[in-house]
């Protein structure tokens, strides 16, 4: 608490009282300390990519390695490695997008089947080398007004997580239902699961439950974050449930009619 006070006299100069105001800077405080701890992790997440890209070019300039192998191999690790900043930094974007409260939401009426097939497409490569089964359960015709997009990236993200922490030959189930007003999406896996402790904290920007795993998956430890965000600007809710070893479940609740 910030207190400000100020006395106050009479016409003969004489002290008559004092006013103190009382400020609340918990919030403030805390909104700053999260701004701080964002500009540290986004630097210390931009810095171990560079590091490594800068590190193996140097090797490559030296001109000292002439094994072929060797050579596609640091090739290789620098590719990985831009890669890894090119989505750190679409994610950062999207992050800071969101936040901003002047972000429009490009509202349209379409078919929640039409994005599960664009989805499903794109990680159907994934869940192969993965060696993953996916199983789709979509409610025919469910039309929702929402960001075609954003939908689109929610589910990218849930998946892409889903298949991340699911050991091989696991499985994956889509389920997508309307209950009253509301479209129930579900994304499940018969993955590592979350510490019951912890679940809340996955939304955090930068949270993991474990880092040097997280990192060896290629994600950015935004893309929950930004699931929560987009799920919020479209009053809808999400929901964790997950059992150590045995597997998580993302339920996500928008409502058909934003
Ligand atoms: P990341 O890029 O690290 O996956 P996310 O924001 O998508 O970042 O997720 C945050 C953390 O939540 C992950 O690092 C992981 O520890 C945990 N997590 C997310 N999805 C799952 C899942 N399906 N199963 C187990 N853990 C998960």
């Amino acid at each position: 608490i910030q207190i400000i006070g100020a006395p106050i006299f009479n016409e003969k100069k004489v002290l008559k009282g004092a006013v103190l105001v009382f400020y609340d800077i918990t919030e403030l405080k805390k909104l700053e300390l999260m701004r701080k701890d964002f500009v540290a992790n986004v630097s210390h997440e931009l810095k171990t990519p560079i590091t490594s890209i800068k590190g193996f070019a140097e090797t490559l300039l030296e001109n000292k390695e002439d094994n072929p192998d060797v050579l596609n191999k640091f090739h290789k690790i620098i590719f990985d490695e831009s890669d890894r900043l090119q989505l750190l930094i679409q994610d950062l974007l999207t992050i800071s997008k969101l936040e901003k409260n002047e972000f429009k939401l490009i509202v349209t009426d379409f078919e929640i089947g039409k994005v599960v097939d664009e989805v499903v497409a794109v990680m159907s490569q994934q869940l192969e080398m993965n060696m993953l089964n996916l199983v789709v359960n979509v409610e025919d015709n469910i039309t929702i007004k929402a960001d075609y997009e954003q939908i689109k990236q929610v589910l990218i993200n849930l998946l892409a997580n889903a298949v991340s922490y699911t050991p091989e030959n696991g499985e994956i189930t889509l389920v997508v239902e309307l209950i009253d007003e509301y479209m129930h999406l579900s994304v499940t896996d018969t993955g590592i699961g979350i510490d019951k402790e912890v679940i809340p904290r996955v939304f955090e920007r930068f949270y993991r439950v474990d880092k040097a795993r997280s990192r060896n998956t290629g994600g950015t430890g935004l893309g929950l974050a930004i699931v929560k965000h987009i799920i919020e600007v479209h009053n809808g809710k999400i929901k964790v449930e997950s059992e150590l070893n045995e597997g998580s479940t993302f339920h996500v609740y928008i409502p058909t009619n934003l």
